[in-house]
């Protein structure tokens, strides 16, 4: 069944305009009685009937709430250094079915892709295209939120300040040897947040391997063999959602 998010909050009557009524009305030619399925800003679904159409808008009506379980029960963030060319599109495709809420495009030392300002918000707004398209597709009831490019140093330095204890942050390190992820995630079973910080392709530099020591963020392994970002960035998700959330089915 289509689906569309609102930004409002599901009613028993909704009147939707702008993009969403104009796919709906000429774009897909949908008609009176049609079904479609609505999700609100807190992740709530309905399933609604169409029921009039104006040259803007479509009204609908409601048939039924539906539970649909479809966000983990952990929350999500994916912190990924930029990658080169267009490697970020498909990991935000893939991060947001695999139930990620929260993408950090993070500019570090290593980065070839430089953005300015300018292409740095059209690249957002094409990266938060992205994850709605897919969100739909898999039937998410919350789409994941596409923050802005930042510095990573200043991104891990405010996040770790806003941390509480329920958050568990780590950051995949191509030179770790201590710590494996797995252990990592063992030992954060109550964790409801989890943070994944992921490098671009010539990986941390020193000075931001050991800011993240020092802030505490524990450095951990993917393992023996050095993945490539989009690799390790897909991998990492799959295994929190694994260990902590709701891959694997629940
Ligand atoms: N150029 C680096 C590799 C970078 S791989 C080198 O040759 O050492 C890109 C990113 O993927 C890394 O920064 C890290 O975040 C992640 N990554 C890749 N393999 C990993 C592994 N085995 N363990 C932890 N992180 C890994």
């Amino acid at each position: 069944m289509r689906r569309i998010f609102i930004k409002a909050l599901l009613q028993d009557e909704l009147v939707i305009t702008g993009g969403d009524a104009h796919h709906l009305g000429r774009v897909m030619r949908a008609r009176a009685g049609d079904r479609i399925m609505v999700a609100d800003d807190e992740g709530k679904v309905g399933e609604y009937e169409l029921t009039g159409f104006t040259e803007e808008s479509v009204s609908m009506r409601l048939v039924q709430y539906v539970e649909e379980r479809t966000e983990s029960p952990v929350e999500l963030v994916l912190a990924q250094c930029l990658p080169k060319g267009d490697k970020l599109d498909m990991i935000v495709q893939k991060a947001t079915e695999l139930g990620v809420n929260i993408i950090v495009p993070l500019a570090s030392d290593n980065c070839v892709a430089r953005y300015d300002g300018k292409k740095a918000q059209a690249k957002q707004e094409k990266w938060q295209k992205i994850a709605n398209e897919a969100g739909k597709q898999c039937g998410r009831s919350r789409l994941p939120v596409v923050l802005p490019v930042q510095p990573l140093q200043r991104w891990l330095k405010e996040t770790m300040q806003a941390c509480d204890d329920g958050t568990a942050v780590c950051m995949c390190y191509e030179n770790e040897l201590q710590q494996g992820i797995k252990e990592f995630l063992q030992a954060w079973r109550d964790a409801k947040r989890f943070v994944a910080v992921i490098g671009p392709e010539g990986g941390f530099s020193l000075s931001e391997a050991s800011l993240a020591r020092e802030l505490g963020i524990a450095s951990v392994s993917l393992g023996t063999r050095i993945l490539r970002a989009e690799t390790a960035a897909i991998s990492a998700v799959a295994v929190i959602q694994y260990e902590n959330g709701d891959l694997g089915g629940r």
